[in-house]
């Protein structure tokens, strides 16, 4: 017997799903692809006392810095890291708290490989709906997932159920189509990306996110609001999230991200007292580290290119509009992807600029922020056992969110300029995004040495 049948119905929609056994109960149509979650959850991870899984944050750390016997220790600890902004590693125990993320970071990419149940992975590029499951047993799904058809980028998820209430999440993207700025930007302007990312029937979407507390330039403290999917509860959660800087490690040069959230039970957390969950129908979720790896990427955002200076007609029959100006989304050819299979119907996304003849204010939007190699390390304590969570439904979850949240993604860096985004960055009121680029930038870095000059550079 099926129960709870979720639906949804937008473009690229699909068919009814039971949620108790995740059947689709009848045919669905493809849908479209959408992005990883990274950006959808900014969740913090304080490493402090407070960690409910309580690893040993420093024990098996092995730092990036060459271990001289003349460095300081605050120095060898750091290594080549630093928080992102500044302009060298922090002296003393001034950021000690921020140290320890840090190295809480590293521990736990090490701990959730570790875990990782061994699998072989292949390209999704040219199936059907974009996605391919590799393995799907004992707890663990791992899949592959192409999140735009237009889009050079793909994701491939591991979700590892190794315990009643605990799960690893993690997520490996090339190509991540999103570019380093716009991706500073969702995160530092959670308001405007609570209204950016887009909401489909059926799945889950952010209700509410803000920044409640700031404890440096790089280190927030986000309330965040997710509604409720199939089994899991709406969530009222608190996250810790602080984003480093490693770009001068030889071996591993990245910017890395820590979230966790403050430990069950914990009133006050680096003393900031934690609010209380207020309603009985949510629950809070407890993000026991996630870490994330940001790497520049010389891989084009996209598979297309302009097809001649000016926009053209839609090539849909007697549609009057020009092509979406933004490749992503009318491939160059069309005003919309609906338009394109359903001509004369258009889907929310289309500009619907008349077509004039090939001239006037319409003008190509390119991504301008190219594209980032991106890992994402999640370790999680459920609020519901891990046995009533399906990985059928995980396996049908995860590509429909890619191909929801991804597409909007290509957007942002195609169309920046033109979005609130880049007024926030324009006014850059704390002064956080030149601070960014002022230390990303700074030429007597070692990773802006000439000689490494070749290699791929963040768009700032
Ligand atoms: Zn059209
Ligand atoms: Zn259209």
């Amino acid at each position: 017997m099926h129960v709870d049948v979720l639906e949804i119905v937008e473009d690229g929609g699909t068919g009814p799903i039971c949620i108790q056994c995740t059947t689709e109960l009848s045919s669905a149509p493809s849908a479209p692809a959408t992005a990883p979650a990274f950006s959808i959850d900014p969740r913090a991870s304080p490493a402090s006392s407070a960690g409910p899984s309580a690893e040993p944050a420093s024990s098996s750390i092995v730092p990036d810095a060459e271990p001289s016997a003349a460095t300081p220790v605050e120095a060898s600890t750091w290594g080549k890291a630093r928080p992102l902004g500044m302009a060298a590693p922090p002296a003393g125990a001034a950021a000690e708290q921020q140290l320890a993320h840090l190295l809480a970071a590293k521990q736990l990419r090490e701990d959730v490989l570790r875990r990782q149940p061994a699998r072989e992975v292949r390209s999704a590029k040219g199936e059907k709906h974009g996605s391919l499951v590799h393995k799907e047993s004992g707890g663990h799904l791992c899949m592959s997932i192409v999140g735009h058809p237009n889009a050079t980028g793909e994701c491939v998820a591991d979700v590892n159920f190794y315990d009643t209430w605990r799960a690893d999440v993690s997520l490996k993207v090339t190509g991540f189509g999103t570019g380093l700025l716009p991706l500073l930007a969702l995160i530092h302007e959670p308001d405007l990306t609570v209204d950016y990312l887009p909401r489909q029937p059926g799945l889950p979407y952010i209700e509410h996110l803000q920044v409640v507390h700031q404890w440096a330039a790089n280190d927030w403290l986000y309330h965040c609001f997710v509604s409720p999917f199939g089994p899991l509860p709406g969530a009222d959660d608190v996250h810790n999230f602080i984003l480093f800087d490693n770009m001068d490690a030889p071996a591993d040069p990245c910017l890395i991200g820590y979230a966790v959230s403050p430990a069950e039970g914990d009133e006050i957390y680096r003393g900031w007292p934690v609010p209380k969950v207020k309603s009985w129908r949510r629950k809070r979720n407890y993000v026991l580290g996630a870490t994330t790896i940001i790497r520049p990427s010389a891989q084009p955002v996209l598979t297309l290119t302009i097809p001649s200076a000016k926009l053209p007609k839609c090539a849909s029959p007697g549609c009057a509009f020009a092509v979406h100006s933004c490749l992503s989304a009318g491939s160059g050819r069309f005003c919309c992807h609906k338009c394109e299979h359903s001509p004369g119907k258009h889907a929310s996304r289309c500009e619907m600029v008349k077509f004039d003849g090939g001239g006037g204010a319409h003008a190509w939007q390119l991504p301008a922020y190219g594209t980032l190699e991106l890992e994402l390390y999640v370790n999680v304590q459920l609020p519901i056992p891990t046995f009533l969570i399906p990985l059928a439904l995980v396996r049908w979850i995860f590509p429909r969110l890619v191909r929801l949240v991804y597409p909007v993604l290509l957007l942002l860096n195609e169309r920046f300029v033109a979005l609130p985004f880049s007024q926030r960055v324009r006014e850059d009121k704390d002064g956080f995004y030149k601070l960014v680029a002022d230390a990303l930038k700074a030429p007597d870095r070692p990773c802006n040495a000439r000689g490494r000059e070749g290699e791929a550079k963040f768009v700032l």
